[in-house]
């Protein structure tokens, strides 16, 4: 065909050639480049272009609506639809997004069918199902009132373009010195554009020639009832010649779907268990062939993938890593760019005005040009109280010099972003808030402040470029979405004004490097429309991705678009689509000539089981192909089965494997990145090892001595294990520790408490405790060194101050409450072992404080054991879930030593004493196990719950058999499975120090609870 168009163009006759997609436009132009040295006389251009080409002469003023502005428009017209209750079937949907792209959906494809709201409401009119009537008659009014809206504003949709030009088509100059107009690539064209091609045919008296892109049974069947169909009708020459020359492949495509087996064994299936892992194998793959073949054209090896977003970024990396030039564009999300992260953090805070968080972006943002940053950062790290800072800051200043000196600076910033958010409307129009974003931009000057971060050498060549191309860009997002919501009557709020912007800053990127003219190519499957390569890797092969037709949902059922279609109204249905989704399968499979690969995923990101594409299962099954006996890759195994292309790669294996041929190779890097690697491989050996049975804790019971190197246990052990198993195993087995860091965090406080009562109280053992305030003092202040509370700060001198305040009311209260009762300390810091309790197993402890009874300086017997918490002490019912088993540790701890001195132990009370409860209500404040006899005698209210006497062996016995045994039985067993439910999630994440290591699903986890372990 190439050699007819050229002798056209050589007669100095023009030639229109139609294609749907890039690559066939790009194979094309190539083709006849190569053959002629130059192009001319020729526009290889889409149907959109054409339609264009012909209207704009037509178009006077009217401009196309982006899809953003059409959405704009439905989802006032729908708003208002509701208002005044015109909506049943779509007033749950009325204002979600999803529903209005949805619609517009629908909108356009009636339009494409030819189909106006006039038309509309005619052919439904006979519609005897009274759902899909009523259904259709609230669409059509939304499709009136669209289509009226545009018109008043002088737009069109891209689709009414068609419209324009057949009604222009006897006026149009496009077609002067036009002699040939072909037709390639399309197997379906829509009514529209049939209308249009039949217009052309009628005015212009020219060759008409249609070319099928694959002439395989498959596509030859479905283009007979379609396309082949309407160019047959209308007289067009139909040349079958395949671009694709034959090939084993090509054979292949044209038997899929096709009953019967045939001898294939040219195809490699690749199956990984991530989308890294599998890009890597295709990576290496195409490494082996580079390395074969040096004088390889890349361009001819394809990657095809159908969800290619998700791919793109790591097959840059990868490729990148592997040195592998790809025709992919360098691209960074705008929601990663940082100066774009604070402006966004700016603008949040006019709604949460003392949020800590978006103050501290804010104040530590290089883009932001602050004199007193440390300062700002300072006062917000430890000084922050959200509205009342300012009179905070006043009060202490009076007392502290430091605050003195540095409030100011931290209350003008203050004020300045109260300043700027001020000038931020709650209610106003979309250009306006935009207007105040530029000016805040430009009082900010980002534009300087970007170059004077490179100038200083804060920030590379490359990432100023990216900030300017991202500042650029986010004016230009700005300006579009402002255009958008033009069209809207009404003023919106200010949350509605974020809500847009960080929707649509969700998936816009930024152009880092554009896609280089030469690479490896990287295709969606419905750009290839009999296009060829040597090497095809057609990726993703899993379901719901290839076929996928969930996407093609509109607002109709299958049942209601069948109804439709018998009327006339065409609404592609499932079938359908599926058919299409199978002719872009076998397009990406035929368009390879040496070789061909397909690779697949068995499980998605976060872990879970992905199937193959069916598709995929029927190769398999036609080229009678058993994947069983293949070793199937894991997140354990990956890295043993591939071969390494990367001093990357040879990290990570040699993290893994330990190989010391690898090692050799990496003896040049720095003794600090080894000894990171050494402490990571030691974590991952531990992760990796035979002793796994289950990636996520199942861990061999034989071999639990190597990883638990000590068998003693304590409550909070034991504990830990109850609340997270998984965590356990982290803390105790892998010994990784979590951070604590903070001087001021609640452990070390409590440790200070625990250090004052205790050594104030070891004075008084058997004696009856009296209140000495220095002495209180005395023993406090050690305490404060040793805790490293010894800063000469106003901050500290508060903690102190306020920590002295407590313990010594405490104390006083405690005097006076056990003067009343009689009772006396006896043990203190008392360390325990239980061996008893649990057969071969060692508990050990340390109880706070056990206080005896004395009648005429004689112990009886009853005694109280005491626990200090400071707050949020535990209850009976916590006790009982296994939440605070301490006690009953101490119970069996305490009854054993009291006897091992002669007495007859006759248990009060094993109780959480809480410190500031205590002293906030005046009175001993306890929980935990009250013995109801004593009630009285401890003066506890009536809503504390205790237990009776007789009670307290069946209580002990349920904690131990459920909450002890158990578990360390369990911990014998190996089980470290994840919980069903996370206990240290919550709203705003994780709370655990593990969470970027944890692998905890919700969903998965319970799945994996119905398998019995
Ligand atoms: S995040 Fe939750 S599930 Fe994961 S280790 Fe921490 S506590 Fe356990």
């Amino acid at each position: 065909m190439f050699d007819r168009i050229i002798s056209t163009i050589k007669m100095n006759k023009k030639v229109i050639y139609l294609a749907p997609s890039d690559e066939l436009i790009e194979f094309v132009r190539g083709s006849l480049i190569n053959k002629m040295g130059v192009l001319y006389n020729i526009d290889v251009i889409t149907f959109d272009d054409l339609a264009m080409n012909i209207a704009m002469d037509f178009l006077e003023d009217r401009e196309i609506i982006s899809e953003e502005s059409s959405l704009v428009i439905l989802e006032e017209i729908l708003k208002k639809l509701h208002d005044e209750n015109k909506l049943t079937y779509f007033k749950e949907v009325y204002n979600k997004k999803g529903f209005f792209i949805k619609v517009l959906n629908e909108i356009r494809d009636l339009k494409d069918n030819n189909i106006n709201y006039e038309d509309f409401y005619a052919k439904i009119s006979f519609l005897s199902d009274e759902i899909t009537y009523n259904k259709s008659i609230e669409f059509a009014e939304v499709y009136k009132e669209y289509s009226e809206r545009i018109k008043e504003l002088n737009l069109i949709d891209l689709n009414d373009l068609i419209p324009i030009a057949i009604e222009n088509i006897d006026r149009t100059r496009f077609f002067n010195g036009v002699s040939m107009f072909i037709i390639d690539g399309y197997t379906d064209i829509t009514i529209s554009e049939e209308l249009l091609l039949k217009a052309i045919k009628k005015n212009i008296d020219i060759n008409y020639i249609y070319h099928l892109p694959l002439d395989i049974p498959f596509i030859r069947h479905f283009a007979d009832g379609e396309i082949l169909k309407f160019v047959r009708e209308n007289g067009f020459e139909i040349v079958y010649d395949d671009y694709i020359k034959d090939s084993k492949f090509k054979e292949l495509a044209s038997e899929l779907f096709e009953s019967g087996k045939t001898n294939f064994k040219e195809i490699e299936i690749i199956d990984s268990p991530c989308i890294e892992d599998e890009i890597r194998q295709v990576a290496g793959r195409i490494k082996e062939i580079c390395l074969q073949n040096n004088a390889i054209d890349l361009s001819k090896i394809a990657l095809i993938i159908a969800d290619k977003k998700v791919y793109e970024e790591k097959i840059f990396d990868v490729f990148s890593e592997y040195g592998i030039h790809i025709a992919l564009s360098k691209t960074e999300k705008y929601t990663n760019i940082p100066f774009i992260r604070t402006l966004i953090a700016f603008l949040r805070l006019k709604t949460d005005r003392f949020n800590k968080d978006l103050l501290k972006e804010i104040a530590s943002s290089p883009y932001i040009d602050l004199n007193s940053r440390d300062t700002i950062s300072f006062i917000l790290n430890n000084y922050y109280k959200g509205s009342e800072t300012a009179k905070y800051l006043e009060d202490l200043s009076e007392q502290d010099v430091l605050i003195r000196e540095i409030k100011d600076s931290f209350i003008a910033f203050d004020d300045k972003v109260s300043e700027r958010l001020g000038l931020l409307k709650s209610e106003a129009k979309f250009l306006e808030y935009k207007i105040e974003i530029i000016n805040l931009m430009n009082d900010l000057k980002l534009k300087e402040r970007i170059l004077d971060l490179y100038k200083n050498n804060y920030i590379s060549f490359d990432l100023m470029t990216r900030d300017l191309k991202a500042l650029f860009g986010f004016e230009d997002i700005l300006n579009n979405l402002e255009k958008s919501h033009n069209y809207q009557n009404k003023e919106i709020t200010y949350s509605e004004f974020i809500y847009i912007l960080d929707s649509s800053l969700r998936d816009k990127i930024v152009t880092l490097d554009n896609k280089p003219s030469y690479g490896v190519k990287v295709l969606s499957p419905n750009v290839i429309r009999g296009t060829s390569y040597d090497y095809v890797f057609f990726m993703g092969l899993n379901e719901g991705v290839i076929p996928n037709i969930t996407k093609y949902n509109g607002i109709y059922s299958e049942k209601e678009k069948e109804l439709l279609n018998e009327r006339k109204i065409k609404i592609n249905n499932n079938q359908y689509e599926m058919k299409k989704e199978k002719l872009k399968f076998l397009f990406s499979i035929a368009s390879a000539t040496k070789a061909l690969y397909l690779s697949y995923r068995t499980a998605d990101e976060d872990g879970s089981y992905i199937a193959k594409s069916q598709f995929l299962d029927e190769i398999m099954h036609k080229i009678d192909m058993d994947s069983s006996s293949k070793q199937t890759r894991t997140m354990k195994n990956r890295f043993e089965l591939n071969s390494i292309y990367s001093e990357n790669e040879a990290l990570t294996r040699y993290c893994i494997t330990r190989e010391q041929k690898i090692g050799n190779l990496l003896s040049g890097i720095s003794s600090k990145e080894l000894s990171n690697i050494m402490m990571a491989k030691s974590i991952e050996d531990k992760r990796n090892s035979e002793i796994y049975t289950e990636y996520d804790g199942k861990v061999d019971a034989k071999l639990l001595y190597k990883i638990f190197d000590d068998d003693k246990y304590s409550a909070s052990k034991i504990m830990t294990y109850n609340k997270c198993h998984f965590k356990y195993f982290l803390e105790q087995g892998l010994k990784l520790g979590g951070w604590d860091e903070e001087i001021f965090s609640n452990l070390n406080i409590g440790n200070i408490y625990h250090d004052i009562l205790a050594d104030y109280y070891k004075k008084f053992i058997q004696r009856n405790p009296t209140y000495d305030e220095d002495e209180i003092e005395n023993i406090a202040n050690k305490a404060f060194v040793k805790y490293g509370l010894v800063l000469d700060d106003i901050f500290t001198k508060n903690t102190k101050q306020a920590i002295l305040d407590r313990i010594k009311n405490f104390i006083n209260i405690d005097i006076e409450f056990n003067e009343k009762i009689n009772f006396r300390p006896f043990l203190i810091e008392q360390w325990f072992s239980v061996d008893d309790l649990v057969k071969n197993v060692q508990i050990n402890g340390r109880i706070d404080r056990v206080d005896l009874e004395y009648i005429n300086d004689k112990p009886t017997g009853r005694y109280v054991v005491y626990d200090y918490k400071i707050s949020n002490t535990k209850a009976l019912r916590d006790v009982l879930k296994g939440d605070a088993i301490q006690v009953v540790f101490y119970y069996y701890a305490v009854e054993k030593l009291l006897r091992s001195k002669g007495l007859n132990p006759d248990c009060v009370a094993l109780v959480y004493y809480d410190i500031t409860k205590t002293c906030d209500e005046k009175k001993p404040r306890f929980s935990g196990i009250i013995v109801e006899e004593t009630r009285k005698m401890l003066n506890v209210d009536g809503r504390t719950n205790t237990v009776m006497k007789s009670n307290l062996e069946v209580v002990f016995s349920h904690v131990n058999n459920n909450f002890i045994d158990n578990s360390i039985k369990e911990i014998n067993r190996g089980i470290f499975t994840l919980p069903n439910k996370c206990i240290y999630i919550n709203n705003y994440g994780y709370n655990c120090d593990f969470q970027d290591i944890c692998r905890y699903d919700e969903i998965a986890s319970k799945n994996k609870r119905e398998v019995l372990i």
